[in-house]
């Protein structure tokens, strides 16, 4: 997979332009993270001025959100965040005030043993369910509180997730795989205008994680590697500024682990794309610029 990744890098602009249709686009990224002006690959084209999130109108509530310079190049803040699960009356709190900073093009890891609420963390971060208390906001505004589809949308287009068992659509194809955030995103007619260009990004982009040759294979078909190639490149089609991912070596074995975190340490290095992972494992934990701890309901 390095040669791979090695050779996709060496042909600068030559593999990796999905469709600029991320409504935060930025310029294009540059060169390796040392300066060292090595071979890089881009997750965006140019700036697309179409209605975003961004633009979302902030409500009364918004308004209540410290201001967002208070905590310096933040892109990810979550403050005081509770979350409780109800079962048969008995109330089981699983986050008690979780605080956490998130720094732009940071590979943070979150560790924390089984049971101690990293899922449901990165699900809230995620806005895939929603705090009991606390704040989360995303570039300087507030998310957890936004209405159903624009939280949708934003993780649609911001946001790119990987998850322990990948949750790949077992009817579709590799490449389909891949492609499905985009039939979302932009609509049974917008895709089919743009589907040869989406075709060509979702193709690159597997070819990029070392699975342009499985682009037909059915989930069923793949290891559980290239399951987690495929669904990291389904996480990156849209060009999202954050990717969140819960266990992602956790059902593979320490070989092929390795080499997704090889992988995911060549995008937050060469992309500087922003990545926040929750595992148990102390030695994955390592491979992140930053480790924290969450421990009876808190980051340490
Ligand atoms: P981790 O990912 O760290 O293993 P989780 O966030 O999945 O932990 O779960 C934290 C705790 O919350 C566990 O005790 C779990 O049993 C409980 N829990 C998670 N989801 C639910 C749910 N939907 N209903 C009730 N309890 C839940
Ligand atoms: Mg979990």
């Amino acid at each position: 997979m390095n040669d791979d990744l090695a050779r996709i890098f060496a042909q600068p602009h030559a593999t990796f332009r999905p469709p600029a249709i991320g409504p935060h686009a930025t310029a294009p990224r540059q060169a390796g993270p040392h300066g060292d002006g090595g071979p890089h690959i881009e997750l965006r084209e140019q700036p697309v001025s179409e209605q975003s999130l961004s633009r979302h109108e902030p409500d009364r509530q918004d308004r209540d959100f410290p201001p967002y310079d208070r905590l310096g190049e933040l892109q990810l803040e979550a403050i005081g965040l509770k979350k409780s699960y109800r079962k048969a009356s008995v109330e089981i709190p699983v986050l008690k005030g979780v605080d956490l900073g998130v720094r732009r093009s940071e590979f943070l890891a979150i560790v924390g043993q089984s049971g101690s609420g990293k899922s449901t963390l990165l699900h809230l971060l995620g806005t895939l369910d929603s705090p009991d208390d606390g704040q989360i906001a995303f570039d300087g505004r507030r998310i957890d509180n936004l209405p159903g589809r624009d939280r949708d949308r934003l993780r649609n287009r911001r946001f790119g997730m990987i998850f322990q068992f990948y949750h790949l659509l077992p009817e579709l194809t590799t490449l389909e795989n891949v492609l499905a955030p985009l039939m979302i995103g932009s609509g049974v007619f917008g895709f089919l205008r743009c589907r040869r260009k989406y075709r060509g990004a979702a193709t690159r982009l597997l070819e990029l994680v070392g699975l342009g040759h499985r682009l037909k294979h059915r989930p069923r078909e793949l290891s559980g590697g290239e399951m987690q190639r495929a669904a990291i490149a389904r996480a990156l089609i849209a060009g999202p500024d954050l990717l969140l991912a819960d266990e992602p070596t956790g059902n593979l074995d320490q070989a092929t682990g390795r080499e997704i975190l090889e992988l995911l340490t060549a995008l937050n290095r060469q992309q500087k794309l922003t990545i926040v992972m929750v595992t148990h494992d102390p030695a994955i934990a390592q491979r992140a610029d930053r480790v924290v701890r969450l421990l009876d309901g808190r980051i340490e």
